[in-house]
């Protein structure tokens, strides 16, 4: 394929895969587990050994990522949390790490218990503030991992200012762009070494994948060579009809993408009037902390993701979810379906407020997610 697709086409058309046996625009599923050998017992196909780690479905899935991340190399994993575990296993027993606080808290859990048993010292520190960022990598440090714009917060930390802090402290940059995807920022083009997806959201796109994705800017660190082994060693894969659906998603991102921004920041402005709405959580307000950060290193949009204080307490905010019609009550974000997730019920222990509904804005008539809002919101 042309080097000089843009993202778009990239996507849409698989970063150029199609079916070499049939002739069909769309590249076939690849099931085998095992692989030929010749009588001379040299491999038929010299790339494929054994279905732990070969798989052409899920390289063409890996190509496209990698592509439109602008990476040197991208590997998929069987979910987002498997891909964030394989990059901190990399990170030396009694290492440092420094983790951005108030991220998705399945991140947070699983980090404390790993840092613990790993004796890894972790800083957690609110890296949208650069000061306190700066302060935590006064200390050196082996991987500094941010979430932009992180989830249900939507907090938005400098990539570039963060790339250059980790950097002075010896650590590798890892961002968890979920909420943005590839389309509306690239964290390796703003300085950081990785970059991981949970593509079980936006990405996939259909709430019917659970996967999750890494890439790096330069496949010759020894950093992402120890993640490459540890996938192909430890067995962490994706499956080829998951790799299939993703690559089926991703022909529709930038389109879905579009839409979802749209709505989203049509929505935001409207929530930002309503008298039973006390603070909207958009990277696309102009009130909102980070948003001169995100319009310089978003474009398109500023994503599908945002969260609402309801005005009152807990009770009010259940009564909004309940009533709502056309957003289902679930968790996960990026998909086409709008959800709402009080988050708060899920996770009653992290610090999130009690009013707080997370929105995941799907593709639906605009008109629709408004109207659904506005009637959960009437007194
Ligand atoms: N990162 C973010 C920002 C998420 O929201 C999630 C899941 O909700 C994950 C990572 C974990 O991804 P997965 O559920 O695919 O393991």
């Amino acid at each position: 394929m042309s080097d000089k697709w843009r993202p778009a086409t990239v996507a849409a058309q698989a970063a150029g895969a199609w079916d070499r046996d049939s002739g069909g625009v769309v590249p076939a599923i690849r099931m085998a587990s095992t692989y030929r050998r010749g009588a001379d017992y040299a491999l038929e196909n010299p790339a494929n050994t054994y279905g732990r780690d070969d798989n052409d479905t899920v390289r063409q899935a890996e190509e496209v990522l990698r592509r439109l991340e602008g990476a040197g190399a991208a590997l998929l994993f069987p979910s987002g949390m498997a891909a964030i575990a394989a990059l901190f296993r990399t990170v030396p027993a009694g290492g440092r790490v420094v983790v951005q606080s108030g991220i998705y808290w399945g991140t947070t859990k699983w980090l404390r218990d790993f840092c613990a048993r790993r004796a890894v010292t972790l800083a957690e520190v609110d890296a949208a503030d650069t000061v306190a960022l700066a302060a935590a990598l006064r200390t050196p440090a082996d991987l500094v991992w941010i979430e932009v714009p992180s989830n249900p917060w939507l907090k938005t930390a400098d990539i570039a200012a963060a790339a250059g802090l980790a950097r002075s402290a010896g650590a590798a940059l890892a961002v968890d762009a979920t909420a943005a995807t590839p389309v509306l920022m690239r964290p390796l083009a703003l300085g950081a070494d990785f970059v991981m997806h949970s593509a079980t959201k936006a990405l996939n796109g259909h709430s019917d994948v659970v996967a999750g994705v890494l890439a790096c800017a330069a496949p010759g660190d020894p950093r992402w060579q120890a993640v490459a082994a540890d996938r192909h060693d430890a067995g962490a894969i994706l499956g080829p009809v998951e790799a299939w659906l993703l690559l089926r998603g991703l022909r529709t991102l930038p389109l879905r993408l579009e839409r979802m921004c749209a709505t989203a920041q049509g929505l935001a402005d409207w929530l930002c009037q309503h008298d039973a709405v006390e603070a909207v959580l958009y990277p696309g307000l102009e009130s909102h902390a980070g948003h001169g950060v995100a319009a310089r290193q978003m474009r398109g949009g500023y994503g599908y993701l945002m969260s609402m204080l309801v005005r009152g307490g807990h009770a009010d905010a259940a009564r909004v979810a309940g009533r709502l019609e056309v957003f289902h009550r679930a968790t996960s974000l990026g998909g086409v379906e709008s959800l709402v997730e009080h988050r708060h019920v899920i996770e009653p222990h992290s610090g999130i407020p009690e009013t707080l509904l997370r929105l995941s804005i799907g593709i639906e008539d605009a008109e629709d997610l408004r109207a659904d809002l506005a009637q959960a919101l009437a007194p």
